[in-house]
């Protein structure tokens, strides 16, 4: 229990760490994480992402190249201009272009606060992780199967042994 608690601590921690990187201009970050959208390059106009009619993002404007952009404005001298996540980008697939969004740094930062809030509660009942989770006791604790989402990552403790 303790090392999958640590492991999953682990992982949040640096993911929230590239959530929060990816969210800057320059050295000015956007608290609580960037929210992106694509742009038609040309035009600036936001484009609207539908997979049913849309095989590319920016097919709506008939546009060449796209740009994934952050809704954040900075200021930038006499200007206030966007993060530029992707400057320009052509033939993205809308499927990806959505995926894409739904990811932002925004959306995911959010994802890693409400785990870590659901950690807490586990953590706090179970005698600082070596023993079981009082929470979920005497059922196995629900954080060891949350671990199993990061299996892909280095340093996976394994799956826990059911009991
Ligand atoms: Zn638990």
């Amino acid at each position: 229990m303790e090392a999958h608690l640590a492991f999953l601590i682990r992982c949040l921690e640096e993911d929230a760490a590239v959530a929060h990187e990816a969210s800057r201009r320059d050295a000015t970050y956007v608290a609580g994480g960037a929210h992106w959208v694509w742009e038609e390059t040309r035009t600036d106009r936001e484009c609207e992402l539908d997979p049913v009619t849309q095989e590319f993002v920016g097919e709506d404007h008939r546009a060449g190249t796209v740009s994934l952009r952050s809704r954040e404005q900075f200021d930038v001298g006499p200007w206030e201009l966007s993060q530029f996540a992707i400057g320009s980008a052509e033939e993205v697939a809308v499927s990806v272009g959505l995926h894409i969004l739904r990811h932002d740094p925004a959306s995911v930062l959010a994802d890693i606060e409400a785990k870590q809030d659901i950690l807490r509660t586990h953590e706090r009942l179970s005698n600082g992780g070596r023993s079981a989770c009082q929470r979920c006791w005497p059922a196995r604790c629900e954080i060891l199967i949350m671990v199993r989402a990061y299996r892909e990552r280095p340093g996976y403790p394994g799956d826990a042994p059911e009991r």
